[in-house]
């Protein structure tokens, strides 16, 4: 895509991220807008951060550290958030980079612990977010709600760790008020948890196909890739 398509779309987005968070009641700067730039280059990486992108998602750790060093070698320091389905193995590279500064992704208490260990050995506090399979859909990963309580409890002892949040990934619905209720129910779920156990700041929920739902039902960071890319070429 040409970078002056991207600039279009951004700013197409943007109004749309205002318009929907005027409409629950908030600012725009209220919602962050995390630009998924997964399989796309780093120059339409850099054409989004002079606009003004804060930040960018990768879901796997090799094309997130090739990226890194392209754009490194270019004077650009990107902020990352990862994404995806963090296997353990490849965690202390992701903890190498201090300019990672968010695992949006943790679904797993092994997964955790492994995080914990790495961001000690970097001595660094890494701020994450617990992913939650809202939908119960067999093929994503994360915690199912019923059990997210305990496993707060629980993560919220490793010292390295600084849980901010929780994250979804929906399944792909049509139905617009499917996907309002599942939004819905994280978001209780968030209040919930932050009223009782710790109080959270980041809500990660929706993408391209319905990140203006997800806003209006308390989303603070969506996390938008062909909406702003166009479609991904593998
Ligand atoms: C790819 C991806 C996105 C962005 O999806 P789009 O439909 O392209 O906006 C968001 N979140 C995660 C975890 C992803 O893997």
């Amino acid at each position: 895509m040409s970078e002056a398509n991207i600039v279009e779309n951004y700013q197409e987005i943007d109004e749309k991220i205002r318009k929907a968070a005027e409409r629950s009641g908030r600012k725009r700067e209220d919602v962050k807008l995390l630009a998924v730039s997964k399989t796309q280059s780093a120059a339409e990486i850099k054409a989004l951060k002079e606009l003004g992108v804060p930040f960018f998602g990768e879901n796997r750790v090799q094309e997130l550290e090739e990226k890194d060093a392209e754009l490194k070698s270019d004077d650009i320091v990107i902020d990352w958030h990862f994404v995806g389905h963090l296997q353990r193995n490849k965690v202390k590279y992701l903890m190498r980079m201090q300019n990672c500064k968010m695992i949006e992704s943790i679904d797993s208490f092994r997964l955790a612990k492994e995080v914990n260990k790495r961001a000690k050995k970097n001595e660094r506090i890494i701020p994450v977010l617990i992913q939650i399979n809202i939908a119960e859909d067999d093929n994503k990963f994360g915690i199912k709600a019923e059990n997210a309580e305990d496993f707060l409890q629980k993560i919220i002892k490793f010292e390295n760790l600084e849980v901010k949040g929780l994250m979804t990934i929906l399944p792909y619905l049509d139905e617009e008020e499917s996907l309002r209720s599942y939004f819905k129910e994280l978001k209780k779920l968030f209040d919930h948890l932050s009223q009782n156990v710790k109080k959270l700041s980041e809500l990660s929920m929706g993408m391209t196909n319905d990140y203006q739902i997800a806003i209006e039902e308390g989303a603070t960071i969506v996390r938008i890739g062909r909406a702003l890319f166009g479609e991904r070429e593998y």
